[in-house]
């Protein structure tokens, strides 16, 4: 079997095999790491057809994940995806006013981190092991809102690892907060920060970087990791599902086997739809990517123009995941479309640090011609999460309702009928507020609990189990601390 390397985008330093580059998460030179080449699916588009979530997992896994055994990602996959899914499917896929809608947030947090950071655990404490790193591994987090929770809910309890989240207080949703810090994880500690969320994350870095922090940490046998997208062990995860979806239509007959279809994402770090390109090279038969943006369209003018340009006013949203103006994945693109031309990349990305922007040429965003961006108003993605819901009774919530505008624009405007999936970031249920507020503009209750009753009401489903547990449960991480602190609690939770 071939087996696969990782190299930087950046270009420097030695490749390395999927176990190392996720104990590294980023590559020594900054630079994030790629495989040397795109492996092809063993598997024909009907076998997939016939397949259960895990078995589809596998078949992606052991084609990246070359240095790990079978038995090996066995135990992370059986790990990952068990009861902490409140469906066998994992990831069912809806037919809804002619779209098809995979959810992706059936898992503890109701969001789609869920799918990568629940595996992301098992395949860094046996990647420790296959490279004798006898060290416990520190998680060090700062969090806007929905990856906290995730990780916490993906590394708590699991032996030889410890979990540490700073968000900033008053910066994350009442209910964000309160599924942080009800964790009951024993290896858990989170941290409410006086200070935005730039200011936890700067101070996240540069603990990790700190060399006298790491050499007391590793006295203690202690290791720090990130958990943060760039890892190469939550990306691939998720090019698993986007297989997964075309094996359910082809399943469902709902298109023939290799026959294209398109897929829409709700777009933020470029982490989720980047998984997507690499399953087309994988051989899986895409047409178009839909690249959807919201207010925070920087993608959208970078597809358009060939410049990306984050100097620009921010705009908070009402699908805060997707409030970001460095999309950090995009450098995997990038490195793409530039010919994987590393001293291009590193030239880029300097410029991106010292002025905000890098443009490439026409002749490279060619490359890009499977991307279509769009992006959706605050408005937009109200009337349309109002609309499908009159339609069809069905209710997403507001990342999703954005990729839900881009595509029936784009739908309106060319005119392409090829079967499309729009992927379900997140239950309607973790923002509730602004969902119920798109569907009844005059209901308005101070409380974001009468906003979840009310959803229940109009959706007619259950409450996710995530939900249930914050009404009532213990509050258990009560400490909050001034930016300057945040290196003494990590001292201090480690006992170091
Ligand atoms: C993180 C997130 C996104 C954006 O995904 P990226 O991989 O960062 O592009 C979209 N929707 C939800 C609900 C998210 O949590």
């Amino acid at each position: 079997m071939m087996q696969i390397q990782y190299k930087s985008t950046r270009g420097a330093g030695k490749t390395v095999n999927a176990s190392q580059a996720i104990l590294k998460g980023l590559a020594d030179d900054g630079g994030l790491f790629v495989p040397d080449s795109f492996p092809k699916i063993d598997k024909n588009l009907t076998e997939l057809s016939r397949m259960n979530y895990k078995e589809i997992v596998f078949e992606v896994l052991k084609k990246f994940f070359t240095d790990f055994t079978e038995e090996e990602l066995l135990f992370c996959i059986n790990s990952a995806y068990d009861e902490k899914f409140d469906t066998e499917e994992f990831a069912p896929v809806i037919e809804k006013d002619g779209k098809y809608f995979m959810e992706l947030f059936h898992g503890p947090t109701i969001a789609f981190k869920d799918m990568a950071l629940s595996i992301l655990p098992y395949l860094m404490i046996t990647a420790s092991k296959k490279n004798n790193n006898k060290n416990d591994i520190v998680i060090l987090t700062a969090t806007s809102g929905d990856t906290g929770k995730a990780a916490l809910a993906g590394f708590a309890d699991v032996v030889h690892t410890k979990i540490i989240v700073f968000y900033p207080k008053g910066g994350v949703s009442r209910i964000q907060e309160l599924q942080m810090v009800t964790e009951q994880g024993k290896n858990t500690c989170v941290i409410g920060v006086n200070g935005n969320f730039d200011d936890c994350q700067s101070e996240v870095k540069r603990l990790f970087n700190d060399p006298a922090l790491r050499e007391l940490s590793g006295k203690s046998n202690y290791r720090f990791s990130s958990a943060n997208s760039i890892n190469i062990g939550r990306l691939f995860p998720q090019t698993a599902y986007y297989v997964w979806a075309y094996s359910r239509l082809v399943n469902a007959g709902a298109v023939k086997a290799g026959e294209k279809i398109n897929f829409v994402v709700p777009t933020g770090n470029f982490g989720n739809i980047l998984a997507g390109y690499y399953a087309k090279q994988m051989g899986l038969p895409i047409n178009k990517f839909i690249c959807a943006s919201n207010d925070n369209k920087v993608l959208f003018d970078f597809f358009k123009t060939g410049t990306y340009d984050k100097n620009r006013p921010f705009y908070l949203t009402s699908s805060p995941s997707m409030d970001i103006l460095i999309s950090s994945n995009l450098e995997r693109f990038v490195y793409y479309l530039a010919g994987e031309d590393e001293g291009k990349i590193c030239g880029l990305m300097s410029e991106l640090k010292e002025k905000g922007k890098y443009s490439i040429s026409s002749d490279e965003m060619l490359k890009a011609e499977d991307f279509v961006p769009g992006f959706a108003t605050e408005d937009e993605c109200a009337e349309g999460i109002k609309k499908l819901y009159d339609k069809s009774g069905y209710v997403i919530d507001t990342h999703t309702g954005v990729a839900n505008s881009v595509y029936d624009r784009y739908k309106k405007e060319t005119g392409d009928n090829t079967p499309s999936v729009i992927v379900s970031t997140a239950s309607p249920y973790k923002f509730a507020r602004a969902v119920i507020r798109a569907i009844k503009p005059e209901f308005d209750f101070e409380n974001d609990f009468d906003f979840i009753d009310e959803l229940r009401s109009v959706s007619d489903t259950c409450e996710p189990e995530a939900i249930r547990k914050i009404r009532n449960a213990e509050i258990i991480h009560k400490k909050t601390c001034e930016i300057s602190e945040m290196e003494s609690e990590v001292k201090n939770f480690l006992g170091i």
